[in-house]
């Protein structure tokens, strides 16, 4: 496809300051002279995008358009309407119109500041990981996405890629990995803002495919809580013949019976709330344990190959270190915000392991999200706009939601 940047006089004027900063004006795809329908519908979409983009305001010196928004101001405050600035496209850049985003219990743990001595919240915040979309408008290098194209945002927007770790695909653990939001912009400064919003500008390596036959309000929370336990399971080898427990039946939890289930597994739910037993069971679990209940988690003493432990509060982990087989392993991804007490012979009888584990590669999640289109499998979703995003904290924070909140952006618009 041939390309084109659009040149406005203010872009002209603001070229050297751009330039200094390394932002360059829109670059857009245009069709080439035997137009297909396809391709005069991108470029109106395109032109009508730029139209818009002075419309809505910004900073056009500074190559930044403004976005509504959703953010918290402080930790004890609610979050509020509120506009940011989001960059325009660089070459390598795709534009994205928000259709729904998750909500993520890191969402809140970050929004009320809980992890301060580990990634200190930087106010105002705004969260959202967990992005599907519509694409917008594409910079002249971008070759894998267009105009139209539906596509997704999870917890990175970008990388060093020149790492040991960027080079093999596990940009998680990149030393210099910009998350979604809370990280510093590396583009137009400050930090980066994420997925409450109605648009977002990432660089198309951090920019993944759904597939087109998910539903995407279910698809948004794959890209953290189906990638955070994809990860996880494939890595400690979950397959038919194993035996997973999965404690927590929340966002992450229930994401986790549903995989851990397509994968082969046979699947146990460990749970504080007896009313989730038979979601358990639909959902793919073939037992269901009431961890409050001493005598049900007695008889999985010693039997569990893996346990994957997604709970977002304070809990006794060495209940469930005893369930472990020789050499079993139990792996937490759920990030309370008070440390966890472990005792040494609980690991050192059986020769026990005990691990962590953050969120997934680019090429994993990719291989996610396909492994999801192939099995059919979405987040359990309660779509609510997005002037109800306060109300499902505090539902979140009770284990009262089935099992992911999704929000639906085009509430933004009445925001
Ligand atoms: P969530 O939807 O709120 O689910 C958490 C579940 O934990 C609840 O549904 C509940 O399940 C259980 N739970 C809550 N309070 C509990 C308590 N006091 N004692 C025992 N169990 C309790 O949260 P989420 O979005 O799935 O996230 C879970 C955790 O993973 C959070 O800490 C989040 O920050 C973290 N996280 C980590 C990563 C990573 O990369 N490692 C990525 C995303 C999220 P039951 O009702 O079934 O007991
Ligand atoms: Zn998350």
């Amino acid at each position: 496809m041939v390309t084109m940047r659009i040149r406005s006089l203010e872009f002209e004027r603001a070229v050297p300051y751009r330039e200094a900063k390394g932002i360059h004006p829109p670059a857009v795809t245009t069709p080439r002279k035997k137009e297909t329908r396809q391709a005069v519908t991108e470029n109106q979409i395109v032109g009508r995008l730029f139209t818009e983009h002075k419309k809505k305001g910004g900073d056009i010196m500074a190559g930044t358009w403004n976005a509504k928004a959703y953010a918290a101001a402080s930790p004890t405050s609610s979050m509020a309407s509120t506009t940011i600035s989001r960059r325009y496209p660089t070459e390598h850049d795709v534009q994205i119109e928000i259709l729904f985003c998750g909500i993520c219990h890191s969402d809140l743990h970050t929004v009320r500041d809980e992890w301060k001595s580990v990634f200190p919240t930087i106010y105002p915040c705004v969260p959202g990981h967990e992005i599907v979309g519509r694409v917008t408008a594409v910079g002249s290098a971008v070759t894998a996405f267009k105009a139209g194209d539906l596509a997704a945002v999870g917890c990175m927007v970008d990388s060093d890629r020149t790492c040991s770790e960027c080079q093999a695909g596990l940009e998680q653990f990149c030393p210099n990995m910009t998350l979604t939001y809370n990280s510093p912009d590396k583009h137009i400064g400050g930090i980066t803002r994420g997925g409450y919003s109605e648009g977002i500008v990432v660089d198309q390596r951090f920019v993944l495919r759904v597939p087109t036959a998910l539903d995407p309000a279910g698809a948004a929370p794959l890209l953290c809580a189906g990638i955070t336990t994809y990860s996880p399971l494939r890595h400690w080898g979950v397959t038919k013949g194993k035996k997973v427990g999965i404690v927590g039946l929340g966002g992450l939890g229930h994401m986790a019976v549903k995989i851990a289930h397509a994968l082969g597994a046979h699947v146990v739910v460990f749970t504080t709330s007896p009313g989730k037993k038979e979601d358990a069971l639909r959902l793919g679990a073939d037992e269901v344990v009431i961890s409050r209940h001493s005598n049900e988690m007695k008889k999985q003493t010693g039997s569990f190959d893996f346990i994957l432990d997604a709970v977002s509060a304070d809990h006794d982990v060495n209940a469930y270190l005893q369930l472990l087989r020789r050499d079993g392993t139990m792996t937490l991804v759920g990030a309370p915000e008070k440390p966890l007490a472990v005792p040494a012979f609980s690991l050192i009888f059986g020769r026990r392991s005990l691990s962590g584990s953050p969120i997934g590669g680019i090429p994993e999640t990719q291989e996610m999200l396909d492994f999801c289109g192939t099995h059919n499998i979405t987040a359990d979703v309660e779509v609510i706009p997005i002037q109800k995003v306060n109300e499902a904290y505090d539902r979140l924070l009770k284990s009262d939601v089935k099992y992911r909140f999704s929000i639906d952006m085009a509430s933004l618009k009445s925001a």
